[in-house]
């Protein structure tokens, strides 16, 4: 069931999230053990230089279909006069409020999700969808937990916690 959804990604991403799948536990270790790392920032900013710079987001698309980015106020304010609506209609149409008090879609893929892949609100898009996978963000021990779960979202993601493996095990031996 869980790879159903994998089934229209390119090869090697559908690869990639089936064997985060299949080592998440091991993964979910790894990861949230890096906390102590003081290399920890630089070692996932050059990975997310390096896997980035070959990965084609739009044949992927994967975030966009399975997750939901948070709508922060001024996100939904941008958006909402981008489209010629008022908040509370975006509101009202698109979004609800999840337990933690934030803006989610109401649907999965996201409803501004076009057939080719490509955002229909690209120039306007929430924030989080910017930053997404926040691989590059400064202080990445503040979001480790975070980023495992994206080993299971995103292969660019995965295909990093696998690169970070590799040479964390290069080293010790
Ligand atoms: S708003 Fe655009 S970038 Fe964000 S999840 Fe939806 S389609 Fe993807
Ligand atoms: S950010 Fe990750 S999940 Fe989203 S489209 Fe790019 S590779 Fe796919």
């Amino acid at each position: 069931m869980i790879f159903s959804q994998f089934m229209m990604l390119p090869d090697k991403a559908k690869k990639l999230l089936a064997k985060a799948v299949q080592l998440r536990k091991e993964n979910k270790k790894f990861v949230l053990g890096l906390y102590k790392r003081k290399d920890l920032d630089k070692m996932f900013h050059s990975e997310h230089e390096r896997v980035f710079e070959k990965t084609d987001c739009l044949a992927c698309a994967n975030c966009c279909k399975t997750t939901s980015p948070i709508f922060r106020d001024v996100d939904i304010e941008r958006i909402s006069k981008h489209l010629g609506m008022k908040p509370a209609q975006l509101i009202d149409q698109h979004l609800h409020l999840d337990s933690d008090q934030d803006y989610v879609l109401n649907t999965s893929p996201c409803t501004f999700l076009g057939d080719d892949n490509y955002c229909r609100i690209y120039d306007v898009r929430p924030r989080a969808c910017r930053d997404y996978p926040h691989t590059d963000r400064k202080n990445m021990m503040g979001i480790l937990e975070l980023t495992y779960h994206n080993t299971l979202v995103c292969p660019a993601v995965a295909e990093m916690v696998e690169n970070i493996k590799k040479a964390v095990d290069q080293k010790k031996s």
